[in-house]
């Protein structure tokens, strides 16, 4: 079955916060990975949750957990749940729009931040969350699978102005978010993010209030 690729564009505001994002000298960047970590061990609350409200379901909530795939050849860093996942809808008001936008707070830091320079108050809050990817990735896929469902969603986007969206099927119940990394050589002193040793200095730092397992997988190399 053939599905159809369509092209979006991000809501106003969403457009303009990854177009800060994407030309950000924010110093702390690793922070991506703690948003990363942080929606997917929401995810996997909102599945165990899910599973005790809703029995029918038949939600696997055997072994929720989270897990980081980097790949070095290919540049690629994979956050992976098996969480509650994301319905198609869900993906276009969650991720296409900045969905706590309406904030005069918000509206007024985007005004406020010059585009060499995103405020780190506003990475992690407004929802600025899982955008903050496009500060250390040129281009982020999704693959994400409602947990009920049976066609997930791919959703593919370089931040600048347009996503695309298509349905996919066989994939597993949760989230899948690749990052294809930027080179690390530009003057942007980017780390490199297919580290063993930096991604666990950075989930050590962060997951401190994870209380799902965070599984590394050694990259296939
Ligand atoms: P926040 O976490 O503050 O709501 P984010 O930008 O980090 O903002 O994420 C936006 C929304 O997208 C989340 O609230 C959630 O509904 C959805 N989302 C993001 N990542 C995942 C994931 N791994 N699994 C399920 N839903 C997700
Ligand atoms: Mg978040």
């Amino acid at each position: 079955m053939s599905t159809q690729v369509e092209e979006r564009e991000f809501q106003a505001e969403a457009r303009q916060l990854l177009e800060l994002l994407i030309h950000s000298v924010y110093s702390n960047k690793d922070t991506f990975l703690r948003e990363l970590i942080s929606n997917a061990s929401d995810a996997l609350d909102k599945a165990r949750l899910e599973s005790y409200r809703n029995k029918d379901l038949d939600i696997d909530t055997s072994d929720l957990h989270i897990e980081i795939t980097p790949d070095k050849d290919a540049r690629t860093l994979t956050v992976r749940d098996n969480g509650i996942g994301m319905s198609k809808d869900e993906v276009v008001t969650l991720i296409g729009t900045l969905a706590k936008s309406g904030t005069a707070e918000l509206r007024r830091a985007l005004a406020e931040a010059k585009n060499s320079e995103v405020p780190s108050e506003l990475i992690g809050q407004f929802g600025v969350g899982f955008y903050s990817t496009f500060m250390v990735a040129d281009k982020v896929t999704m693959v994400t699978r409602k947990v009920g469902e049976t066609t997930a969603t791919r959703w593919v986007s370089e931040g600048a102005g347009t996503y695309t969206i298509e349905d996919v099927e066989d994939a597993p119940q949760g989230t899948s978010i690749t990052l294809h990394l930027k080179d690390s050589d530009d003057d942007d002193h980017l780390f490199d993010y297919t580290a063993e040793w930096k991604i666990r200095e950075i989930v050590k730092r962060y997951s401190d209030f994870i209380s799902w397992p965070v599984r590394m997988d050694k990259e296939s190399t």
